[in-house]
């Protein structure tokens, strides 16, 4: 007998709040946005659902955050924590399947298929609900987070199912009804097409999932060019692309060591910016991106410090990673005395929406 394939999209809600809200009960039900403060330069990393009800959204400018919430309560991000948090969560996940493709710091694919071993096709999905449950449990036993969690027979469907009703959700889509469940949804429920893309589509007359779904090739080619194939199976919920279980390094990073130990600053920027282009250029070169970044300094005296930080939203841009390591240099304070060697790493590589990240947009799908 064949089993159905069958993948759950898991993803945690509101992680980076959800995780202050736990540690800190008196912040439980109040709006709060964890990322700059208000009054400086700077973006909202995560907001919780009570801030969001504010209209305040992931990566918003702080300034914008503040004026709809003058009260939000406004956290430090707490990069190791959020790191620690998301490998307990994945080796939480890792439990019922080795086929784990962690998307994200709080997002993952898994495939249950020989867990659950449902009929092929998907009909009516019983064993896949209790696995959901129980796992959405566990989580929230050990964590104390709740997660939300798509389950479908491919990648797309199962995320747009652990969008559908968060917080706290579980929702299913059985093979004979995908089609059905997608048509109402707005084209944005689609995941990498964000607002640039939804304009354009709409500029078409494209609102809805169904809308695309009933195109004609040509139509949807004259709106989206290339991707109007892709985009066309997407809106049917047709999805071949294979979960990943490995990247190919776990790391990139390069170093320099200096022909004389230096406390120039100039020399220190200028080697830091070839570093950092250097990364940025093999990540961008394997389609990758980088959650998690660190720095490495050893001094004349041969003592080697390194500091890592977790970003809120993964980079693979050589501005976006010079700004972060610039910054854990200095809130580390690392740039003291003379310097022999200075690396810059990457790690928690992620390889992002892979075709699906879109056209006109540029910014990692969440
Ligand atoms: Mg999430």
């Amino acid at each position: 007998m064949k089993f159905a394939r069958v993948l759950f999209h898991v993803d945690m809600d509101a992680f980076f709040a959800a995780i202050e809200q736990r540690d800190r009960p008196e912040w439980r039900g109040k709006p709060v946005i964890v990322g700059a403060p208000p009054n400086r330069r700077g973006v909202v990393a995560t907001a919780s659902y009570e801030a969001r009800r504010f209209g305040i959204k992931s990566a918003m400018p702080s300034v914008t955050a503040g004026r709809l919430c003058p009260h939000g309560i406004f956290v430090q991000p707490r990069g190791g924590v959020y790191g620690e948090e998301s490998r307990r969560i994945m080796a939480i996940l890792a439990d019922y399947t080795p086929l784990v493709e962690q998307v994200s710091v709080d997002e993952a694919y898994l495939d249950v298929s020989a867990c659950v071993r449902e009929p092929d096709p998907l009909i009516a999905i019983p064993a896949s609900r209790r696995l959901a449950l129980e796992l959405k449990q566990r989580i929230f036993r050990e964590r104390g987070l709740t997660a939300s969690i798509g389950v479908a027979s491919n990648k797309f469907l199962s995320k747009v199912g652990s969008d559908f009703q968060k917080p706290d959700g579980l929702t299913l889509i059985p093979e004979q009804e995908k089609r059905a469940f997608l048509r109402p949804l707005p084209v944005r429920a689609i995941p990498g097409v964000g607002p640039v893309s939804a304009a354009r589509l709409l500029e078409f007359s494209f609102q809805t999932i169904g809308d695309i779904q009933d195109s004609t090739p040509e139509r949807l080619r004259a709106a989206v060019g290339s991707y109007a194939e892709a985009l066309h199976a997407l809106s049917c919920g047709n999805d071949d692309r294979e979960l990943s279980f490995e990247t190919e390094r776990k790391s990139i990073s390069s170093e320099h060591t200096f022909d004389v130990d230096t406390r120039d600053p100039q020399l220190i920027r200028a080697t830091l910016l070839e570093l950092v282009a250097d990364v940025a250029e093999t990540l961008q070169r394997k389609n990758l991106t980088a959650s998690t970044l660190q720095v490495k300094v050893r001094y004349s005296d041969f003592t080697t410090l390194t500091r890592q930080t977790t970003l809120p939203d993964p980079v693979c841009g050589a501005a976006e990673i010079y700004r972060a390591i610039r910054h854990l240099l200095k809130k580390e304070k690392l740039l003291v005395g003379r310097i022999r060697l200075l690396g810059v790493g990457s790690s928690n590589l992620n390889a992002p929406s892979g075709q699906l990240r879109f056209f006109l947009e540029n910014q990692p799908v969440k």
